[in-house]
């Protein structure tokens, strides 16, 4: 099977499927399975950044705790890219290894585990130094303009030191979809200090970031593959699923990240997917015919 077996009235099918899903399929949005940490990364502008720059390698959950647990721990009642910056990045690193001394991935190697503490903790005083010089300490002001398009928005983030083209492109989704913790606190933040209404358009811009999840969902659902491929053959699969994208959500491509990345996260994990609860077993997926 595959894309060529499949031919396209048969992809055009399945693109129509998957709007009819996204109807009623509700992802859970939730990255910390913790209210106390959503809130604080609604409430607090440095911690959805913190939280994503961590976000590679570690699960999530765990990547978008640390913010509140590093705001313990710093003791400070004002977590700011200040006071993260002027903890150095020895001290992050330190901070960070103690955090993730019995979370580690069991997968990841000693030397893997130094490489991701030396340069996360990096790219965090980065940011922070970015922040304190451009954008005077308050991450905010990032899009005080209010009203931006997906590549606009795509393109703020990319320049802060540890977010890659896939994360912005993943947050850029979130903001034009008005999702997530960081959107919601941005928005409410900016009405309440400065009356603006924070806004992201054009959505027929977006793109879906290719992950493992987008990767390992999108290539059983067309019969590619059963076993996830090396993530270094991940970019040959980019051009179908950006395709697909376009066909089943002209307006919006990136809504099949949503719903591939979702469904990755939840059903379809390796080695053994839970087809029999998957919201895509009828679209239907080839791994499970
Ligand atoms: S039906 Fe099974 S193989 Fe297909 S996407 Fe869902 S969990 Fe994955």
């Amino acid at each position: 099977m595959g894309i060529k077996l499949l031919g396209f009235d048969e992809i055009d099918r399945r693109a129509i499927k998957l709007r009819e899903i996204v109807k009623w399929y509700q992802p859970h949005q939730s990255f910390t399975m913790d209210a106390e940490a959503d809130r604080f990364l609604e409430s607090n502008p440095l911690a959805p950044i913190i939280g994503t720059i961590c976000d590679q390698q570690i699960t999530a959950e765990d990547a978008w705790r640390f913010p509140l647990w590093l705001c313990e721990k710093l003791g400070c009642r004002d977590f700011t890219a200040e006071v993260v910056y002027k903890s150095g990045q020895t001290g992050i690193a330190e901070l960070l290894k103690r955090y993730m001394s019995d979370k580690w991935p069991s997968g990841m190697s000693p030397d893997d585990r130094a490489k991701y503490l030396q340069n996360v903790s990096k790219y965090i005083i980065g940011a922070c130094k970015l922040i304190v010089n451009e954008f005077s300490n308050n991450p905010d002001n990032m899009f005080k303009l209010g009203s931006y398009n997906v590549p606009q928005v795509y393109f703020i983030l990319r320049s802060l030191p540890g977010i890659g083209a896939k994360k912005a492109s993943m947050i850029a989704r979130d903001f034009a979809l008005s999702l997530g913790n960081w959107f919601s606190g941005i928005s409410k933040r900016l009405k309440k200090d400065a009356g603006i209404v924070f806004k992201v358009n054009q959505k027929h811009f977006s793109e879906v970031p290719v992950d493992v999840h987008v990767v390992r969902v999108f290539g059983r659902m067309m019969g590619e593959f059963k076993r996830t491929p090396p993530r270094a053959d991940f970019s040959n699969y980019s051009p179908d699923i950006q395709n697909l994208a376009k066909l089943a959500f002209p307006d919006f491509p990136s809504k099949l990240d949503e719903i591939l990345w979702a469904v990755g996260r939840e059903y379809c994990k390796d080695p053994q997917p839970a087809c029999d609860e998957c919201p895509l077993l009828d679209l239907p997926c080839n791994y499970s015919m």
